[in-house]
């Protein structure tokens, strides 16, 4: 049997490097090491916390392609899309660098019954970060620049496919200078995870991943008493009223779908276009779809990476099968690339019914599904008809129109004329069975501290 913690190329299948789980003893130590760290952290004052922070944006910036290179190769990130995910990585810890402090300033209430009051913004103890593959340096930088810099400390364990990138990333805060245990990384299996979660020294668990990972952490956190942040999965609805710019809005559906391989949580996973629109729409759609070239990332003319394993990407055919099965029509696509690697040809389908998986589950992969609305309302009422709430676009040459639909979307975050996305300073997160919590901007420092009441005469 393979170790857990592996490095295999999905776009060859080869194995590449393994790495022991850690010994109970040394998750023991690291426990101790991460709450003595804490308690000089806290004590630091919080200007002096972003030094490290700035610093290691500045490292990762500086090592951009060797950076790159791991996601290539661990997860089968095309470069050009690894390298976005560094600097946006780099962007964040320096965005929390630059802007924390204030975020953490006092502040002064205004008793209705006289007097004064403050409250303050205290950092909490040592947090889990449960992370996944999918953008493995930006989902742990969205928990740590702002904890760090709040004054927690922070316990990284990521997903077993990923170990370089965690590795590589925990050697970026040693070389920045950040105390050595404010940040470790752990090759922790899961039970492990709830000896982590159940020390009582641990003040909060924070997962990105599954709806099965979310709840097994939020659990654990739960039965004993501390907060979790969670950031599950999504099936966004991308939303097509109208445009006299058609081929400019597949353009923004095929980017949406496709950046990643498919494998994102924001990605635009269910395609919703009106009526007079949507013929159209699905022949360009199918166009643009069936161009990409698979192939190994690290060769220029590949515009279709790998899946990040061989099991999701069997998973992902799983459930276009059970589609067709039932009766979907695939415009383009539907089955593996013939060719090693865990591949699977980017897909269109339509005539997906309640009855299919396809219509209820998330496709984590190059698979759109495009369904036909009579008018806004029925739009509106098929994009919320999901359980997840995560993300979405609505698309309009009437910007007005398109506010007014997205008031109606049952979402944490909906952008008008462009694919889901992350900025640094703007929230991030969803509701419904998308997630619990906001990451990154100014909410996402709030998250994991004590607002502490300081009340005087
Ligand atoms: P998982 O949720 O299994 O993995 C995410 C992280 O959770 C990994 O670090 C994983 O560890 C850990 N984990 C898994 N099970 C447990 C558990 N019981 N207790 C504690 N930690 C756990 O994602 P998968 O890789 O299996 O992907 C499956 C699906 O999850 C995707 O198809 C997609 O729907 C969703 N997903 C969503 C993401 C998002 O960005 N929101 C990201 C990734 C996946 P380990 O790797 O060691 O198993």
């Amino acid at each position: 049997m393979s170790a857990k913690f592996t490095t295999t190329n999905p776009a060859t299948g080869e194995i590449l490097k393994e790495f022991p789980t850690a010994e109970d003893t040394e998750i023991s130590a690291l426990l101790d090491a991460s709450d003595d760290a804490f308690q000089k952290w806290r004590t630091t004052p919080a200007v002096e916390r972003t030094i490290p922070i700035d610093r290691a944006a500045d490292l990762m910036d500086e090592r951009r392609s060797e950076l790159a290179e791991l996601l290539t190769l661990e997860m089968g990130k095309l470069p050009s899309e690894a390298e976005a995910e560094v600097e946006l990585s780099a962007k964040i810890l320096r965005y929390y660098a630059r802007q924390g402090p204030q975020m953490l300033a006092d502040e002064t209430l205004s008793p209705a019954s006289g007097g004064h009051a403050v409250l303050k913004r205290e950092p909490i103890g040592p947090l889990l970060g449960v992370m996944p593959w999918n953008f493995p340096y930006y989902q742990v930088v969205r928990l740590a620049a702002p904890n760090l810099v709040a004054g927690n400390t922070v316990i990284l364990k990521h997903a077993s496919n990923c170990p370089q990138s965690a590795l590589a990333l925990e050697m970026i805060m040693r070389d920045a200078n950040l105390p050595r245990d404010c940040y470790r990384n752990v090759f922790a299996d899961n039970d492990q995870i709830q000896t982590i979660i159940a020390d009582e020294r641990v003040r909060g668990a924070s997962l990105t991943g599954s709806e099965g990972a979310g709840s097994a952490v939020a659990a654990g956190a739960g039965e004993h008493l501390k907060k979790s942040i969670l950031e599950l999965g999504g099936s966004d609805p991308f939303i097509v009223l109208d445009a006299d710019d058609l081929d400019s809005a597949v353009s923004a559906a095929v980017a949406g779908r496709m950046a990643n391989a498919g494998q994102s949580c924001i990605a635009s996973k269910r395609l919703i276009v009106l009526d007079d629109v949507y013929e159209e729409f699905v022949d360009l759609l199918t166009d643009k779809m069936s161009q990409f070239v698979a192939g190994d990332p690290r060769d220029s003319a590949t515009t279709l990476a790998p899946l990040s394993s061989e099991q999701a990407a069997q998973d992902l055919m799983e459930q276009v099968r059970d589609a067709i099965d039932h009766g979907a029509h695939v415009h383009t696509g539907g089955q593996r690339v013939d060719s090693p690697g865990a591949f699977v040809q980017p897909t269109v389908l339509t005539g997906v019914t309640a009855q299919m998986r396809a219509y209820a589950e998330e496709l984590f992969g190059p698979v759109a599904v495009v369904y036909s609305v009579k008018d806004e309302d029925e739009a509106i009422e098929l994009a919320n008809d999901s359980s997840y709430g995560l993300g979405g676009t609505v698309v309009s040459d009437d910007v007005e129109k398109a506010q007014r639909v997205a008031d109606r979307v049952d979402t944490g975050m909906v952008w008008i004329n462009q694919a889901t996305w992350t900025e640094p300073d703007l929230p991030f997160g969803g509701t419904k069975r998308s997630g619990v919590g906001r990451e990154l901007g100014a909410e996402g420092i709030q998250e994991f501290l004590n607002k502490k009441l300081i009340r005087t005469p």
